[in-house]
């Protein structure tokens, strides 16, 4: 069987448990409506049959039974639990209902014209031998934005790798009776690509299962086990969350065919082209489009490529953004002396595309682990206060010629001293990653996020209004303060201070101020809020 047709097969297997369940959850709808006075006894069976309905449906992207079973699910609120149904809600329900027995009855599986959708969320898979311990990890999961679900033995975990593959899965050695490993190792048989597997031990760390665990995909293996807060940062590397972003590769060339046919080259290779045919434009360019990327023609009417160049380092922003020259110049003095100008490759017309994008891979992954050196902090990930400074910059001109909006939040840790003399200072450091990664996951992608100093980060918000922002932070903070950290047994919750300035037309280092001070008094009373820079002070 080709590897289509097996594919092929495996979809409508799929399809089959979802339309079994629209049967499930019609057959539970036909037992109500027949006596509808006994109907109290099927309430909830109808509802944990649609919620299984929407989750299969999910997971498989059938779109229109996702629809009909959420649809079920909502009208069924209106019924409540334990009553017999009244005619409001049977005819709610029913019309519900009607929806989905359409799509039964439409043999074909739909799931071909519909579009992916963004809900569905790749899932970490958890299978602890305690299932006290995995449902804590789920919940904790959910806090930071992941989907994660507990199995209780392999046989569950194993049908839902079946039904959707994981994104990664973490798998103690002693899950179903000290199954872990051969329940990992019969998995990855069936995927063409291993899922990333993090193992914990409690008792075994010896090299023989280490080894195993290493075979069959383990990347990570923790013995003894360890707390929530390690593993969830361990998790947060094997997901997808931050998917790379494509290279922003910007092409000078004066022939518009050329311009194009590089155009198309770079967006099939799954890059951001951004071309210009005209010399002249190429500060608007760069500061619009703020490449990683240059590619310049060699020779074009008005100027050279070098002498672009040369304009373009003398900006210390694009120092050192890598410059590829395009030209039919085949002479090696001249390809040299258009080197020591400021350029660092050399491509000849006609450009062979694979070459090309090889090019830029290499020049851009470079680039980008020179920047982020240069601009991320190293603890967290965040952009450290140089960056974060200059952003904000960025934004007050933004924001000024767009005659927009823009808040600014300082954000500190509260006791962070005594966090780390009570529990040592790695806890601390992970406390900090940890409040990073919140921040991440729960603002926007469009908002700045940096780390100030030791436990103070600033968060830019771009385009936000006052209100938005002190409701945004205000959630991220009561979140944070819910989520439980632990060090070794030892669990304990801590809070964090935040100040907010809404930009009024003031240089960075003013509002910046502003934002201080509001953090300040944030402190003064009594820690764990939100102050904004204009808020009247209580006496
Ligand atoms: P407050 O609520 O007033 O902010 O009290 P605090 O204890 O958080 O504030 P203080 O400024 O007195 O102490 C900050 C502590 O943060 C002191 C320092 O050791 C610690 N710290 C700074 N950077 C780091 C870091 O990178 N890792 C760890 N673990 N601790 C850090
Ligand atoms: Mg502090
Ligand atoms: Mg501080």
């Amino acid at each position: 069987m080709t590897d289509e047709s097996q594919k092929e097969k495996l979809r409508q297997h799929f399809a089959r448990r979802v339309t079994n369940q629209a049967r499930i959850v019609l057959d539970t709808w036909q037992k109500i409506r027949t006596a509808p006075e006994a109907g109290a006894m099927f309430r909830d069976d109808l509802e944990a049959a649609a919620d299984k309905l929407v989750r299969y449906a999910a997971r498989f992207e059938m779109q229109a039974y996702f629809d009909a079973g959420q649809k079920i699910l909502t009208t069924l609120e209106s019924w409540v639990a334990g009553e017999a149904p009244g005619p409001a809600a049977i005819e709610a329900v029913g019309v519900a209902v009607a929806t989905l027995e359409q799509n039964t009855q439409r043999r074909a599986d739909r799931r071909s014209s519909e579009p992916p959708r963004m809900y569905r969320k790749t899932p970490v898979y958890i299978a602890l031998a305690s299932v006290e311990l995995a449902t804590r990890l789920v919940r904790q999961l959910e806090f930071f934005g992941f989907r994660a679900e507990a199995f209780e033995n392999p046989q569950a975990l194993m049908e839902a790798c079946a039904l959707h593959k994981p994104e990664t899965i973490v798998m103690d050695v002693q899950f179903g009776d000290g199954a872990g490993l051969a329940t990992v190792e019969t998995l990855q048989e069936r995927h063409d690509t291993p899922v990333p597997i993090i193992f914990v031990s409690e008792e075994d760390g010896s090299i023989e299962t280490r080894l195993r665990a290493s075979r069959c995909g383990g990347e990570e293996f923790f013995y003894p086990a360890v707390d929530p807060g390690q593993l969830i940062e361990k998790i947060e590397t094997y997901t997808h969350n931050h998917a790379i972003e494509p290279y922003r590769v910007l092409v000078l060339d004066d022939s518009r065919a050329q311009a194009k046919f590089m155009e198309t080259v770079l967006n099939k290779a799954g890059m951001k082209a951004h071309i210009i045919t005209d010399p002249m434009q190429i500060i608007v360019a760069l500061e619009d489009f703020n490449p990683e990327i240059i590619i310049l023609d060699m020779y074009m009417p008005g100027c050279t490529g070098m002498e672009i160049a040369r304009v373009i380092r003398q900006q210390d922003r694009f120092h050192s953004v890598p410059i590829i020259y395009l030209s039919a110049e085949d002479d090696v003095q001249k390809q040299l002396h258009a080197m020591s100008l400021g350029g660092d490759d050399f491509l000849t017309k006609p450009i062979d595309p694979k070459h090309l994008i090889a090019t830029i891979h290499n020049r851009g992954r470079r680039a980008r682990s020179l920047l982020a050196l240069m601009i991320l902090d190293s603890l967290t990930g965040l952009f450290n206060h140089t960056h974060t400074l200059y952003l904000l910059e960025q934004e007050i001109l933004r924001a000024r010629q767009k005659n927009q909006m823009l808040c600014f939040a300082m954000i500190d840790v509260d006791y962070f001293k005594k966090v780390n003399d009570t529990f040592g200072h790695p806890i601390g450091d992970r406390i900090l990653r940890s409040l990073s990664m919140f921040l991440k996951q729960r603002l926007r992608k469009t908002d700045h996020i940096g780390r100030y100093g030791g436990e103070e980060f600033a968060v830019i918000m771009p385009d936000t209004r006052e209100s938005d922002a002190r409701a945004v932070l205000n959630d991220i903070r009561e979140r944070f303060a819910e989520l439980t950290q632990s060090a070794g047994d030892r669990e304990f919750h801590v809070t964090f201070s935040c100040g907010v300035a809404r930009w009024q037309g003031e240089p960075a280092s003013a509002l910046c101020e502003r934002a201080d001070q509001a953090l300040y008094r944030a402190k003064n009373s009594g820690r764990n809020c939100v102050i904004g820079a204009e808020d009247p002070t209580v006496a």
